[in-house]
């Protein structure tokens, strides 16, 4: 495990951002009618600070519950005493443990400390006052992205709105009907110019028989990879026959555990492991569930649909992990995304430049997002 030096936290603070959307996206479990995101501000006693993100896309209203167990449970525990970035959140997961189990709130805490381990790492770079994919062992400048969460309606012409933004890989959503589906998957691959790939993801919306015939179904079209088109908790049994049709198959968003990752990997069915280090994790998870799939051969691709403090540590973190994975990036509108941080740079050639500022690169426009504010809370630890 990668650590840097400790650190003993001051504040916390945390800030839950909502906007409505004008045009809710659909998803294989619901409409998204809002842009939430929740953010946690770690700041040491020297006055250092970074930042994380929590995830807390659905319900569209979670992100209030999830602040105060950051406030009131998570961040208690961490204030005041010495902690290493890459070490506390494992600390603060053994420490947590018999909670989750009497509560149930497994996902809700691990995206809190997932947030906290972020943040932590973000301080930890600032400190060093190098960019945070260089302290986490780095030798990029840039990674190659893709555009994600195509929907659809329309999808050919998302395809053809995200390669005008430099986009040489895109993701479309499945888990609307067989027909609509593969009708899509087929407009999607007309899309393509020469050198171009695409990738499905099906959101963990078919059980066994349907996921087997519907990847048979969509291998002629040849994309990278078939995403979750299982529930998450099957069995290895029900993974494992729909690897065996033929598409590489990626998961990890709805993984909780290095354990989890290993168990997959190890049974041979998962190709793509995509961790998500706002629910499980934070960079420290994500780093290890990295060295681990690509020891085996296969990919890493860190997975994020949410806020840009989140989307700036998947770079960081992808830069760091190495190999041939790509970085998620939403197609869809999000204006809290940019008004948080601003225009980020242009892809180059299919890669996105990492910030190359200390830490993340990038901070919070407070000012530009007042209008969102949900709720903000800080807290202090008692210094020695
Ligand atoms: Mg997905």
């Amino acid at each position: 495990m990668m650590t840097a030096e400790p650190v003993t936290i001051a504040r916390l603070t945390t800030m839950v951002l909502r906007m409505p959307l004008d045009h809710p996206m659909p998803t294989a479990f619901g409409l998204m009618d809002a842009r939430a995101t929740l953010l946690v501000r770690l700041e040491d006693r020297d006055g250092a600070f970074g930042w994380g993100e929590i995830w807390c896309n659905f319900p569209t209203f979670g992100g209030e519950h999830r602040a105060q167990l950051a406030e009131r449970i998570v961040g208690p525990l961490l204030l005041g005493t010495p902690v290493v970035p890459g070490e506390a959140a494992a600390g603060l997961e053994t420490r947590l443990a018999t909670l989750a189990l009497q509560t149930g709130e497994f996902g809700p805490l691990a995206q809190v400390i997932g947030g906290i381990d972020m943040a932590l790492w973000d301080l930890a770079a600032g400190r060093a006052g190098v960019p945070l994919h260089r302290l986490l062992g780095s030798t990029t400048d840039d990674v190659p992205a893709y555009a994600s969460g195509i929907n659809p309606t329309r999808p050919g012409d998302t395809v053809r709105r995200a390669q005008a933004e430099g986009f040489r890989a895109f993701k479309l959503k499945l888990g609307f009907g067989r027909e609509r589906d593969l009708a899509n998957a087929e407009e999607v691959a007309a899309a393509l110019q020469p050198g171009e790939t695409f990738m499905v993801d099906a959101n963990q919306g078919w059980q066994r028989e349907e996921a087997c015939a519907m990847a048979a179904a969509l291998l002629p079209l040849g994309p990278q990879w078939l995403e979750e088109p299982l529930p998450a908790d099957a069995s290895r049994a029900d993974w494992s026959a729909v690897a065996d049709i033929g598409i590489p198959i990626a998961a990890g968003e709805n993984m909780r555990g290095l354990g989890a990752f290993e168990d997959a990997l190890d049974a041979e069915w998962l190709s793509v492991a995509q961790p998500d280090a706002g629910k499980w994790g934070g960079i420290s998870g994500g780093l290890a569930v990295a060295r681990r799939a690509l020891s085996a051969g296969r990919r890493f691709c860190p997975h994020h649909l949410a806020g840009a403090i989140g989307l700036l540590h998947a770079a960081h973190l992808l830069a760091a992990a190495g190999g041939d994975g790509l970085l998620e990036t939403d197609s869809n509108d999000n204006p809290l995304r940019t008004a948080l941080v601003g225009d980020l740079p242009p892809l180059q050639n299919g890669r996105w430049p990492l910030p190359s500022g200390p830490g993340l690169g990038r901070e919070p426009d407070r000012a530009a997002v007042t209008p969102w504010i949900a709720r903000e809370t800080e807290i202090r630890g008692s210094m020695p």
